[in-house]
C-alpha cells in the first residue's frame, strides 16, 4: 500500500472547519498527491495525539484551532517567538527529523490584503482583545501603526495588550464615539452569525479609510455593509481565512498555493 502526505487540522468541535475545503481545493488545483483532512482531538488527548503523530513520516503537520490554539505550545520541540508574541500557534509542521516546530500564520494571513498600504504613524481603531486581535495587534506594531485605539467589553484585557505589544493608544467602551482612523478592524465576534451586531457610528472615519471585518460568518457583516454604504473600501474575514492557510499550506506541502484561483476558492466556501 501507498501512503500519502498529509496534513490535517484538530480542534473540538472540528467539524465546522473550512480549512479541509481550502487545502483540499488547493490540492486538487495542484494536482498534488497528498490529503488534508480534519481530525477530532480532545484536550485530554492532545499530548498523546502529538507523540502519535510525530512518529508518521506521511504526517506532515498541522492547523490547530479551539481550544489547543495555547496548550499546544508546550508539546512542539520549537515554538520560536509565538509564546512571547501572539501567544497562540495555529500550524504545527514536522521536520524529516520527526521534531515539531511551531508557528503563527494569523497575523501573515490578516496584513496579507493591507501590504501595499503604509501602515506607518497611522491612526488605527481595533475591536477586541481575544486572540484574533493579537494577531492583528501583532501585525499591527510590526507595521509601525499607531496610535491603535481598542474598543473592548473587558478594559483591562485590552490596556494589557497595548503593553504587551508596545503600542501607544488609549481603550474605550464599545459605545464610545470613533476617534479618526485610517483603518478600523473588527477582530471581536460581535457581528457572528448568533452573537450582538456590532453597532458603531462610521461617521468620524475619513472618506480614505479602510474597514476590515474578521469575521466571515456572515461574509457580509453589518459592519461592513455600513462602510460601503459611506464609500469606505473594505475587507472581508475570508482574506484573512485564506491567506493563513496558504502560509500553512506551503509549509506543509512545500508548494504555494495555485495563483489566480481565489475567486473560485471564495465561491466554493460560501456555497
Ligand atoms: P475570542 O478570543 O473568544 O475573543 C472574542 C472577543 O470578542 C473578545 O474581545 C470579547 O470581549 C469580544 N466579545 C465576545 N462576545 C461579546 C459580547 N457579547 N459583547 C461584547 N464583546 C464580546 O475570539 P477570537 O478567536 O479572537 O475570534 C474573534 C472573531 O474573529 C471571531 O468572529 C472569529 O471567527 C474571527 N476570526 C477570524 C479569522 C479569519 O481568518 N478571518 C481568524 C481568527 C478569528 P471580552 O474581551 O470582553 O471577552
Amino acid at each position: 500500500m501507498t501512503s500519502l502526505p498529509y496534513a490535517e487540522v484538530i480542534g473540538d468541535p472540528i467539524a465546522q472547519s473550512k480549512s479541509p475545503l481550502i487545502h483540499g481545493f488547493w490540492i486538487n488545483a495542484l494536482g498534488l498527491s497528498g490529503d488534508y483532512r480534519r481530525a477530532h482531538v480532545l484536550a485530554d488527548d492532545l499530548a498523546a495525539y502529538v507523540e502519535r503523530r510525530r512518529t508518521d513520516p506521511d504526517w506532515r503537520g498541522c492547523n490547530v484551532t479551539m481550544p489547543h490554539k495555547a496548550a499546544i505550545m508546550d508539546l512542539v520541540d520549537d515554538p520560536g517567538d509565538v509564546r512571547a508574541t501572539i501567544g497562540a500557534m495555529n500550524t504545527v509542521v514536522r521536520q524529516p527529523d520527526g521534531s515539531l516546530i511551531g508557528t503563527n500564520t494569523d497575523a501573515a494571513g490578516f496584513y496579507a490584503p493591507l501590504a501595499e498600504i503604509d501602515l506607518a504613524g497611522a491612526p488605527v481603531i481595533v475591536v477586541g482583545a481575544g486572540g484574533a486581535a493579537r494577531a492583528v495587534l501583532f501585525a499591527l506594531a510590526r507595521a509601525g501603526a499607531g496610535p491603535v485605539t481598542i474598543l473592548n467589553r473587558s478594559p483591562l484585557k485590552a490596556m494589557g495588550l497595548l503593553a504587551t505589544f508596545g503600542l501607544k493608544g488609549e481603550v474605550l467602551a464599545l459605545d464610545a464615539p470613533l476617534p479618526p482612523a485610517a483603518l478600523l478592524v473588527n477582530a471581536s465576534s460581535l457581528g457572528m452569525t448568533g452573537q450582538p451586531a456590532l453597532d458603531l457610528d462610521l461617521s468620524p472615519l475619513p472618506e480614505d479609510a479602510i474597514v476590515y471585518d474578521l469575521v466571515y460568518s456572515p461574509l457580509e457583516t453589518g459592519l461592513l455593509r455600513a462602510a460601503a454604504a459611506r464609500g469606505l473600501a473594505t475587507v472581508d474575514g475570508l482574506d484573512m481565512l485564506i491567506g493563513q492557510a496558504a502560509l500553512a499550506f506551503e509549509l506543509f506541502f512545500g508548494v504555494a498555493p495555485p495563483e489566480g484561483r481565489d475567486d473560485e476558492l471564495r465561491a466554493l466556501l460560501l456555497a
